[in-house]
């Protein structure tokens, strides 16, 4: 599957990148809705993800674009805005969904999953990192053959950790994103990940969650 990300925010657009090639997928950035248009035209893309607030042509102007030139490519549009209004612009335009910033991998997965479904299209149904592979719709977590069931938080935490690869993930990062601004502690991340390092022992994966004194957590690699 190849996807065309058309996002100025270049941080934003290299993170989306990144999720979807640990998500097996071929992803290419551009950062200009002009360049964005050519490209999803040129009919090399099986989805684009695309933002509204870009330099050269505004991304309800590039889908609009795009539909009367006859392209059908999904296209999933990203908003900063809550607005109701720019959503309805967007699908007005011609979009086919759209996600608000910011968002996590297993959403943006999840969405470009229904819209390339529809097309018959390969799914996006895992994510992978070395040897472990992580089922987006039955929470499944495998090395192999093995395989266990992870529950709501932890699939979560191993979500943002996988769709993070060996970057270093904070502890209040993970404490904002996956419990919001409820009660929890630090002591619950600490808890949901000493889970979760049971768990990829238990099937026997060389992927472990180191923890970097003061800075957070990251998958690494060991090999015996
Ligand atoms: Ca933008």
């Amino acid at each position: 599957m190849n996807i065309l990300v058309v996002e100025d925010e270049r941080n934003l657009a290299d993170a989306i990148v990144h999720i979807l090639e640990n998500a097996s997928c071929h992803a290419e950035a551009c950062y200009d809705g002009r360049v964005g248009l050519r490209s999803a035209l040129s009919g090399a893309f099986d989805a684009v993800v695309l933002d509204v607030m870009l330099p050269g042509m505004d991304g309800r102007e590039v889908v609009h674009e795009l539909r009367r030139r006859g392209s059908s490519v999904p296209v999933l549009m990203l908003t900063a805005r809550t607005s109701t209004q720019d959503k309805v612009e967007g699908l007005d335009a011609g979009a086919d969904d759209y996600m608000t910033k910011p968002f996590e991998a297993p959403e943006l997965l999840a969405r470009l999953r229904a819209l390339t479904r529809r097309r018959g299209d390969v799914m996006l149904d895992e994510v992978t990192f070395a040897d472990v592979r992580l089922d987006l719709a039955t929470h499944d977590l495998s090395c192999g053959e093995a395989s266990v069931h992870l529950s709501g938080k932890e699939f979560e935490v191993m979500s943002i950790l996988m769709g993070s690869s060996s970057r270093v993930v904070s502890k209040q990062d993970l404490l904002s994103r996956v419990w919001g601004g409820s009660e929890a502690s630090e002591n619950s991340v600490e808890a949901y990940v000493s889970f979760l390092r049971k768990k990829l022992a238990h099937i026997g994966s060389k992927v472990q969650i180191t923890t970097l004194r003061m800075l957070g957590y990251r998958l690494e690699v060991f090999s015996e």
